[in-house]
């Protein structure tokens, strides 16, 4: 089947570009994103809207639907939790002044975990992981692919597992924003903030899960990827009843990273997402109503 075709009238809400630890530019995923027939997309960097923003800049010369985007990292110490937020003012000042001091915070810490990667005998220098990033917000999927071209590792996989995950050899943390203050601030921006991949949590069970969707929800989130190429088939059927149940919008993208995430096709993820933009409709009747 004709690939336009199976995506006609979908849409791809989690997209990285090279703002972020993307391997493709805005332009570059948006071409993409109309050939394979997306309806609705939205880029979506890590702690940044200059992808989305840039992105926003092509809506009038393509036609397909452009949403704003960005995904913040929370501070929580149990697991990751990243808060996505849409239909966001990218020129708020207020969120730009926010992003500049998270930005700084991760460049600090960039530094700290190539210095520590030293200490550990690696051969790597921060020049190389600076031009494998392309001049975007530099990440630790960035000093993954230098140590796997250098031959330190075999995949970005292993790089995180050996090194730089949590409490790994090489992890520093860094300055994050409490999860209501990542909410607040998209909310003061205009937005809808959507709590993203939720299993990255590492929630226990289903109702230590609840309770913390339960504390979001006050502080102002409004809604869950539910759809998401990392989700399993229970994943997504306990998402869905949760965000049902507590009156959250779902929403849901592949988290695609191009090249720096092999396996991830834009729009379909793994193989089989297929999203429906009537969540869109619903993202945009949610903002009305406030
Ligand atoms: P950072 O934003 O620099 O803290 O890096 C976190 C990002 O690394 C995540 O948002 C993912 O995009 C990526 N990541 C985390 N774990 C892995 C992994 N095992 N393999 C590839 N990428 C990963
Ligand atoms: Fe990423
Ligand atoms: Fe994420
Ligand atoms: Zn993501």
């Amino acid at each position: 089947m004709d690939i336009a075709f199976q995506n006609s009238g979908c849409i791809d809400l989690h997209i990285h570009s090279t703002a972020s630890d993307g391997s493709f530019s805005p332009l570059e995923i948006i071409e993409a994103a109309r050939k394979i027939g997306l309806r609705a997309v939205a880029i979506t960097d890590h702690d940044t809207v200059d992808g989305s923003a840039e992105a926003l800049s092509f809506s009038h010369s393509h036609s397909i639907e452009i949403l704003s985007g960005i995904e913040i990292s929370a501070d929580f110490p149990r697991g990751t939790m990243h808060i996505l937020g849409y239909l966001i003012r990218v020129d708020d000042s207020d969120l730009r002044r926010t992003l500049e001091t998270v930005q700084d915070a991760r460049a600090k810490r960039n530094l700290k975990i190539v210095a520590k990667l030293q200490e550990l005998g690696v051969d790597i220098r921060y020049d190389e992981v600076i031009e494998v990033s392309g001049g975007g917000q530099v990440g630790r999927p960035h000093i993954a692919q230098v140590l796997v071209h250098k031959g330190v590792v075999q995949s970005v996989d292993e790089a995180f597992k050996k090194l730089l995950r949590k409490g790994g050899a090489a992890y520093v943390s860094r300055y994050r924003l409490l999860p209501a203050e990542a909410i607040q601030m998209i909310l003061r921006a205009g937005g809808v903030p959507v709590l993203a991949h939720p299993f990255t949590l590492n929630a226990k069970n289903e109702t230590e899960l609840e309770s913390i969707l339960v504390d979001l929800k006050q502080a102002g989130l409004k809604g869950v990827e539910v759809y998401n190429s990392d989700h399993t088939p229970e994943h997504k059927n306990r998402y869905e009843r949760l965000a049902l149940r507590h009156g959250l919008l779902l929403t849901g993208g592949t988290d695609f990273h191009g090249t720096a995430k092999p396996g991830v096709q834009l729009g379909i993820g793994k193989g089989n997402l297929r999203i429906p933009y009537r969540l869109v409709e619903e993202l945009k009747k949610s903002i009305v109503k406030v």
